[in-house]
């Protein structure tokens, strides 16, 4: 048994397919003859970044160790130049016409075995050496390409180092039943799109892709973070128990999809789900959400070549607005960046990190980009009830500068007699330290705000929320996000504008507890977790909670102020007989 950081609830039992470089995770597929000359394009272009890595590897390892051990490298280096490999698989693709990675892969099989047969043993490394080099090079592919995880033939649990948020996006949940990675926090996008997707998930499984083989039986246990290889007949038996009481509170808790969300004492409580695709309307109906509290709009631009046009944002935007009207969608603009990007090939460097230009700078520094957004939501709010929201703002002037592309998009849409809703209200996110110390100011010029905790907590603490090896350090109910929290609420209530949250916590049994007693009334969650948090709501006394957030506001330590919560909300849930498992 493994243990890592619980993601996505629910326990799934199935058999491994082990992503990754290794080299048995190559696909194998027939090409069309005019493919051809594209699939060896592909393979010059890998080749020729495979040796850049070589050459920026050994430039640092000189560095470290100097020139004498280095020069391994030359060797690799020399292997990429080796013609009669690059011939041999060129020919191949012509003659054979199969993809590039594994007629490449079967090119340095045979050259690998011929070497290992020498008896000589500097000739027997060298087939250590192909086998090195070749899996960079297939790697390389191999990123270009994404696994194709959208079109698998039977169902997986899938097991990788780690997974980016557009591969899991693509996943279909019918056949990715489950997955385990090595990286990856709980706020991390891809533990997000899990939850989205309802596919139990554990991350942060140390050295679990050494641990696994394509085939072998594995359990998920999204609850707890469990993740066992090969399990006894007796432990699958206890799982498989597990997993039937799982489904039957799942069962349960849909039976509240039409009773409201109000507390014991009457305070009215408003649930929306948070969607990163058009395709979860459904699931979002079916949960008794209280419309889209946040529209994750950047997964329509990812995993693609070129970015989504405007009719085709438009369309996907006037879907979402007319099926959920007349209840309100918030849609977010783009929000790429961060990590929604890791191990995607040809991320601009300077948006990689959660600190560079991305999100709202991102978009205010591409005119083209934000403006074709900004239209699209605008002509979709003729069709619904429609928000705009932007993400990441630090200060009043990007606020400004962000409402006036919607002016000049509001203009050109007038200029060509398009609809739109003329009163839109247009909202901020406020997941940035810097925007929650001056809420009071940014509350004036914004119609509403939306709390991101995965963000506040990030950029407070100074932790990278998808970073397991201090994911120790990322603690929600930590009295000071509790005191930016209220700073935020207070704003908000004293400008009189409507102020919800949107992070993982809103989702969150013991964090909702304290959020209520901060005064927050409004919560915006994957949609799953949605009859959970209403029904606990429904057993909570605002003055009773109003006492709690006082108390953990002044506690020391997020430990402390994390007992003390989970024992509070413990309490709730067995004075109400109410069953959990998140
Ligand atoms: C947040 O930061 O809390 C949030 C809801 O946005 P995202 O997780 O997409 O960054
Ligand atoms: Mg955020």
């Amino acid at each position: 048994m493994l243990n890592g950081i619980p993601v996505s609830p629910g326990i799934v039992i199935g058999k491994v397919l082990l992503l990754d470089s290794r080299m048995s995770a190559v696909p194998k597929y027939k090409i069309k003859k005019d493919r051809i000359v594209k699939e060896i394009i592909r393979f010059t272009k890998a080749i020729g970044k495979t040796k850049r890595e070589l050459i920026e590897i050994q430039r640092k390892f000189v560095d470290k160790v100097g020139e004498t051990h280095a020069a391994i490298f030359d060797a690799h280096l020399l292997m990429l130049e080796d013609s009669s490999l690059i011939e041999e698989t060129i020919e191949q693709i012509r003659d054979k016409q199969f993809n590039v990675e594994f007629v490449f892969f079967t090119v340095l099989e045979k050259a690998a075995k011929s070497f290992s047969a020498i008896e000589d043993e500097y000739m027997r490394e060298r087939a250590a050496d192909i086998n090195d080099v070749g899996r960079r090079v297939i790697k390389n592919l191999l990123a270009k390409k994404h696994i194709n995880l959208s079109n698998l033939r039977e169902k997986v649990v899938l097991v990788s180092h780690d997974l980016s948020p557009s591969e899991t996006a693509q996943m279909d949940k019918n056949k990715v039943i489950g997955f385990a990675t090595e990286m990856g926090g709980r706020t991390s996008h891809t533990a997000i799109m899990a939850r989205t997707l309802e596919i139990p998930a554990v991350v942060g499984v140390e050295n679990i892709t050494q641990k696994v083989f394509s085939g072998d039986t594995i359990i998920i246990d999204g609850v707890k973070g469990a993740v066992i290889i090969n399990p006894s007949s007796s432990v699958l038996e206890k799982y498989l128990k597990k997993r039937a009481e799982i489904k039957l509170l799942e069962r349960k808790l849909s039976r509240l999809r039409y009773v409201r969300a109000d507390t014991l004492d009457g305070q009215k409580i408003l649930l929306a789900a948070n969607i990163e695709s058009q395709d979860e309307v459904h699931s979002i109906i079916m949960h008794g959400a209280n419309g889209i509290g946040l529209y994750r709009t950047e997964f329509l631009y990812l995993d693609r070549n070129s970015i989504p046009s405007e009719e085709e944002q438009f369309n996907a935007y006037k879907f979402v607005a007319q099926k959920i009207n007349p209840q309100n969608v918030i849609i977010r603009t783009l929000d790429l960046g961060g990590d929604k990007f890791i191990s995607e090939l040809g991320t601009p460097k300077e948006m990689s990190s959660s600190l560079g230009l991305r999100a709202i700078r991102f978009c205010l520094k591409q005119p083209d980009i934000f403006k074709a957004q900004l239209r699209a939501i605008l002509r979709a709010s003729h069709y619904g009830n429609v928000s705009i929201m932007f993400p990441m703002i630090s200060g009043l002037s990007e606020l400004r500068e962000a409402k006036m592309f919607v002016e000049a998009a509001k203009k050109e849409l007038d200029g060509k007699n398009l609809l739109y809703d003329k009163n839109i209200k247009i909202g901020a996110m406020i997941e940035v330290p810097s925007a929650a110390l001056i809420a009071d100011m940014l509350a004036k010029e914004a119609d509403f705000f939306s709390i991101g905790t995965n963000d506040l907590i990030q950029y407070s603490f100074a932790v990278d929320r998808v970073d397991e090896k201090i994911s120790y350090l990322y603690r929600p109910n930590h009295p000071a996000v509790y005191r930016l929290i209220k700073m935020i609420v207070d704003a908000a209530n004293e400008a009189d504008i409507p102020v919800s949250i949107c992070g993982e916590m809103a989702g969150t049994p013991a964090s909702v507890l304290a959020l209520l007693g901060l005064g927050l009334f409004r919560f915006s969650m994957a949609s799953v977790r949605i009859p959970e948090i209403k029904k606990l709501i429904r057993h909570v006394n605002t003055n009773g909670a109003k006492k709690i957030a006082k108390h953990v506001l002044e506690l020391s330590t997020g430990k402390e102020a994390n007992r003390y919560l989970r024992s509070k909300i413990k309490k709730i849930i067995s004075r109400a007989e109410i069953e959990v498992y998140g």
